[in-house]
């Protein structure tokens, strides 16, 4: 057993001033005060420094924490026991997070006295505020994280006054999933990185520019005039089709932007982000690289799509397809080669709507998979139908959505259709869309090779809306390209257009791939396109897209080769 020993002063000195920490007493009556050694540790000036300077403690907090310190000075005379976190400065320079906790108590005379221990918890705030940092912040590109964005919003829609408003804007990459796909998810990576730094250079620095997900950006911009908005998105657009330069390859990329505005358009972060979202969807529907408004059209329009959607499910059922055919001419003796099925939709409430419209719809929905296989089956129902009668022409020609590019059952519908209607599969052209070719670029030429080995022949469509690029030209295994109507629109008035309507065909030919020019509309095109050895033609001169007892009409008269 140990006799129990009576502590002195000079023990409990010797103990306090070997710990990590400072201890620190002031008798408030008479301002004495004892500072431990462990001052030397933390604040990196010696106990005598403090004896010396009444007001050196005051001075080494970090100004931005003195409230903290008059904060306590109150309490003390309160008699309170009070726990502080604040910064110090270190004479050299150093900021230190420190945890000071004062115990107040009586003295021996009944004097107000209070004592107090002071640790270093610079460590654990350090870690705090990384976690904080790394939860409220995207890895990637070092923006505010959606988390962030939704909690500043909501806190800042709290503190915004009557006459004061908010605008989102919600900015959405054009291609970037082209990108990621041919390029890479590292060049994805560091394009998004420098995205975010194109997109932060266009506005101010207290705006809040937040990654909200994959290609998504979110902007809240405090009380800017419609005018001012107008600038910021179209500077945002323009810094972005500047080309990018990644790694030794030259990115072009745009985006839409929708825009959302508090109070006008929604009262709470959920629905201003819907409807800055849902305005973006708009800029993208209407040719993307620009921005749009939130506005109860787009609410309307929604309305619309809704009912299209809905539409579409009965509409195979309800036989409410029908199919058109446009005849393709050979240029060179103007007879009919081929015919393209184009699908033509009337609507029992809405009334017939166009499949640059719907088509979209039934891919996003994947309602295309089954009307694309209906649209297969019919044409080339009808196509036997001509051969029975003598007067088919040499090519059907059927549109295919990326949907169904990818519908790893394509290839055996395609040969199944073949089979049951005896179909010669030199006879079937598929068309398909630039951009369908460039996502998922490899798996895209993987199955046109399975489909060209069956013999069908493959198109590509509205060549030059896309990202055009020659490169792509010489890998994708393709029949034929298809001249987007936009350029033959051109060639006679914009001499550029036309000298890139001349390259496309001669760099096709050079590649033994034949060229379609669609929608000629005019003779000058016409004449246009036969001097440059255009090979076939589509378009209103010679006949728009008609019903079937029409287009038989116009095959029974074709004198061209069957
Ligand atoms: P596309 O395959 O590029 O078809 C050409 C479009 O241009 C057709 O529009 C046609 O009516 C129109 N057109 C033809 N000649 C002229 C002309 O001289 N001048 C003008 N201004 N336009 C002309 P449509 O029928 O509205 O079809 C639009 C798009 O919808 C098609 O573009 C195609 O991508 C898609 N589509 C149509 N039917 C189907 C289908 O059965 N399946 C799939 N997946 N897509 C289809
Ligand atoms: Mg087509
Ligand atoms: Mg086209």
């Amino acid at each position: 057993m140990h006799e129990k020993l009576s502590l002195q002063t000079e023990d409990l000195k010797r103990l306090i001033d070997h710990m990590d920490v400072a201890v620190w007493i002031i008798n408030m009556e008479n301002n004495k005060a004892f500072f431990s050694e462990g001052f030397m540790k933390i604040f990196g000036r010696t106990p005598e420094e403090f004896y010396q300077d009444v007001g050196l403690w005051e001075k080494t907090i970090h100004p931005e924490d003195i409230a903290v310190a008059h904060k306590r000075k109150s309490e003390k005379q309160k008699n309170q026991v009070t726990i502080d976190e604040y910064r110090i400065m270190i004479p050299n320079g150093e900021v230190r997070w420190v945890q000071d906790r004062g115990i107040p108590y009586r003295g021996k005379n009944g004097q107000n006295i209070y004592i107090g221990i002071i640790l270093d918890i610079t460590e654990r705030k350090m870690a705090d505020e990384k976690i904080k940092y790394l939860a409220y912040h995207d890895d990637l590109t070092g923006l505010p994280n959606r988390k962030f964005f939704n909690e500043h919003l909501n806190a800042t829609i709290k503190s915004v006054k009557w006459n004061e408003s908010l605008t989102l804007l919600f900015i959405d990459l054009d291609q970037f999933k082209i990108v990621n796909d041919s390029l890479g998810h590292n060049i994805g990576d560091q394009l998004l990185n420098e995205v975010a730094k194109r997109i932060s250079s266009c506005v101010r620095n207290q705006d809040i520019v937040a990654r909200h997900a994959g290609d998504e950006f979110i902007i809240l911009i405090e009380n800017v005039s419609k005018a001012e908005t107008d600038i910021i998105a179209e500077r945002i657009l323009s810094t972005l089709v500047a080309p990018f330069s990644i790694l030794e390859n030259e990115i072009f990329i745009s985006a839409s932007i929708g825009i959302s505005i508090y109070p006008l358009d929604g009262r709470d972060p959920e629905t201003l982000i819907k409807n800055a979202d849902a305005a973006m969807y708009d800029a993208k529907y209407y040719g993307k690289n620009n921005s749009k408004y939130y506005s109860l059209d787009i609410e309307n329009a929604n309305i619309r799509k809704m009912s299209i959607i809905n539409g579409l499910h009965k509409a195979l059922e309800s036989q409410d397809f029908e199919l058109y055919y446009q005849p393709k001419i050979i240029t060179s003796s103007q007879s009919v080669y081929g015919v393209e099925a184009l699908l033509r939709w009337n609507h029992p409430i809405l009334g017939p709507i166009s499949p640059a419209e719907f088509i979209p719809l039934a891919e996003e929905t994947g309602m295309i998979i089954p009307i694309g296989e209906w649209v297969l089956n019919e044409a080339c129902k009808n196509y036997k139908e001509w051969v029975s009668q003598g007067f088919a022409p040499q090519c059907l020609c059927i549109n295919l959505s990326p949907r169904q590019l990818r519908d790893p059952q394509l290839l055996n519908k395609i040969k199944n259709i073949i089979e049951v209607h005896h179909f010669i599969p030199q006879h079937l052209e598929i068309e398909i869309t630039e951009s369908v070719a460039i996502d998922n670029f490899d798996d895209t030429i993987s199955i046109l090779n399975q489909i060209r080995k069956t013999g069908v022949k493959v198109a590509l469509d509205d060549f030059g809306t896309g990202y055009s690029s020659l490169n792509y030209l010489r890998q994708f295994p393709i029949d034929a390209l298809k001249i987007d109507r936009t350029f033959i629109n051109e060639v006679m008035v914009n001499s550029q257009t036309a000298a890139i309507v001349k390259s496309i065909i001669s760099i096709a030919h050079s590649l033994k791939i034949a060229v379609i020019a669609e929608g000629v509309e005019t003779a000058e095109q016409f004449h246009f396109l036969y001097d440059l050895q255009c090979d076939f033609l589509q378009g209103y001169i010679i006949s728009p897209p008609v019903p079937i007892n029409k287009i038989e009409e116009i095959l029974r008269k074709n004198t061209g080769p069957k």
